[in-house]
């Protein structure tokens, strides 16, 4: 792993999430922060505020990083990536916030807390945890099984602590008590977290949306929401993703009933292409294979990994409904289904293979088979993407995307709230000061509106490093912090700098990051 240094090229550096579910235009900001004090070091926090610092994911979309500080103690919640951006000239596979600086910054980190399995808020784990930042990591099952896999591969997972969360349970760290509340996304067992200390209670939300019928998992836990409104919630640190946009409130079931509807009536192979962590898409599309007749196989690495850790801890039953992919070649195409990897392109991904063609583990695509795109794109690999899917279309494929909907239904909903269901959060849990994060500068501000006009009293729109002090007589900017945002190289030598990192480099491989992962 190499980390790119040159702080005037990389600062601004926008990104896309993980799960590509948002239209957003990356670029510096448009908005002028005003002046803030510059900190050289983070403030011990008080026992009467919770301090909260952004460290990345805002002004941006990826690399969500939020320190929380009280009594003394500070705790991480997520780790994520940004991905390069379209003009992006540095070479690097992926940004971080430096993590150096950070421990430089901070001393202590009591735990890192992670919401849910996106690589904007696990990716970066394996490169940071725990020889440059070293504390007990917290998580769900799952994403507590894909962190162990990467730090298995980094050479690492002997050293690190990694701790499963109690999905809807309490745990403490530090001085704080922290409860997971359970919220809908795009991959199992995404989490809000409530954060509770005796200057008030915070909820970060994480990404989320109010799906109404998941398939996977329950509904977003309304109830837990609510109770904390009840007993008077402080403040909510929120996704802004789809703060501008009007969204209807769509569900993984009527994906399901679209997959079906497809698979009945195409007379060739059908492919599914999706985000390799989002498992239920990869369920929706066995489901629609059993009962249309066909055989189905899942092909991509991060794609299989996920479903295998879910298969594991009983949160998916795919029984005998999965074929290897190079068993489906001698059946007739009418016969065969595929969920494939390679949502934006990449060159080595299964779609991509898929559209080349000649590949002895895949069917040939051609005539009369359809590709459906279930998901969106990240901006910056527009091209990429294009490029794939003309080369398929020119092999006569049928390519589905967003932007089509057979029947009337979706091939692809968004993993993050729109307009209407942010509001039905904000109406639930009632905070007195809304923090707008996980957004570019105008995400951010089309939130904060939101979050006024939904009652809060204050709902500040910062910047990355802003320590923000959170306590009962209000929530106020009180200086800002400089953390670098370095690249990272997969294919690269040494870390520089970084105490105990050059051995990592040097002794193994560093895995290969995808957006797909
Ligand atoms: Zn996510
Ligand atoms: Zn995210």
């Amino acid at each position: 792993m190499d980390l790119i240094r040159s702080r005037a090229q990389l600062l601004g550096v926008t990104g896309g999430a993980q799960d590509g579910s948002l239209d957003h235009h990356p670029g510096p900001s448009p908005f002028a922060h005003p002046p803030v004090r510059h900190l050289h070091r983070l403030p011990r926090p008080r026992a009467t505020e919770i301090v909260v610092v952004p460290v990345g994911g805002l002004g941006r979309i990826g690399m969500n990083w939020t320190l929380y500080g009280h009594d003394g103690s500070w705790i991480l919640v997520d780790a994520g990536i940004a991905f390069p951006g379209e003009d992006d000239t540095t070479g690097a596979d992926a940004f971080i916030p430096d993590p150096e600086t950070l421990r430089r910054l901070v001393g202590r980190i009591d735990a890192l807390v992670v919401t849910h399995a996106h690589e904007d808020h696990i990716g970066a784990i394996q490169h940071v945890f725990p020889r440059l930042i070293d504390c007990p990591i917290w998580a769900s099952p799952f994403a507590a099984a894909a962190i162990s896999r990467r730090l298995d591969e980094a050479g690492t997972l002997d050293e690190a602590d990694i701790r499963t969360l109690p999905v809807g349970g309490s745990f403490r760290v530090g001085r704080f008590t922290v409860c997971s509340i359970r919220v809908t996304h795009s991959v199992p067992e995404a989490v809000a977290l409530a954060i509770f200390t005796p200057a008030g209670t915070l909820l970060h939300t994480g990404d989320f949306k109010l799906d109404p019928e998941p398939l996977i998992g329950l509904p977003t836990h309304i109830a837990a929401i609510r109770a904390l409104g009840d007993a008077g919630l402080l403040a909510m640190v929120c996704d802004s993703t789809n703060a501008e946009r009007d969204l209807p409130v769509t569900s993984e079931a009527q994906i399901r009933e679209s997959f079906r509807k497809i698979f009945a009536s195409r007379p060739g192979t059908v492919a599914v292409c999706c985000f390799g962590s989002n498992v239920v898409r990869a369920m929706s599309a066995c489901d629609a294979a059993v009962r249309s007749g066909r055989r189905i196989a899942l092909t991509g690495r991060s794609l299989r990994a996920h479903a295998a850790t879910a298969e594991s801890l009983g949160i998916i039953d795919p029984q005998d409904m999965l074929a290897e992919p190079s068993h489906l070649r001698g059946l007739d195409r009418r016969e065969i289904a595929l969920v494939c990897t390679g949502t934006q392109g990449e060159a080595n991904a299964a779609l991509a293979r898929l559209a080349k063609g000649g590949d002895w583990r895949l069917p040939e695509l051609g005539r009369g088979d359809t590709v459906i795109m279930s998901s969106s794109v990240i901006p910056g690999n527009e091209a990429a993407l294009a490029r794939v899917l003309d080369r398929l279309r020119g092999r006569g494929v049928e390519v589905l995307t967003q932007r089509d909907a057979p029947d009337g239904l979706p091939v692809h909903a968004s993993g993050h709230a729109g307009r209407a269901e942010l509001a039905a959060m904000h109406r639930h849990a009632r905070p007195r000061f809304v923090i707008p994060v996980h957004g570019t500068d105008a995400h951010l501000r089309a939130h904060a509106s939101l979050a006024l006009g939904c009652g809060a009293e204050a709902a500040p729109v910062g910047a990355e490093g802003d320590v923000m002090s959170v306590c009962a007589s209000g929530v106020k900017i009180i200086g800002r912090v400089v953390i670098p945002v370095i690249g990272i190289r997969r294919d690269m030598g040494a870390l520089p700098r970084a105490a105990g990192a050059a051995k990592v480099a040097k002794r193994v491989p560093i895995p290969a990051m995808t957006a797909a992962a």
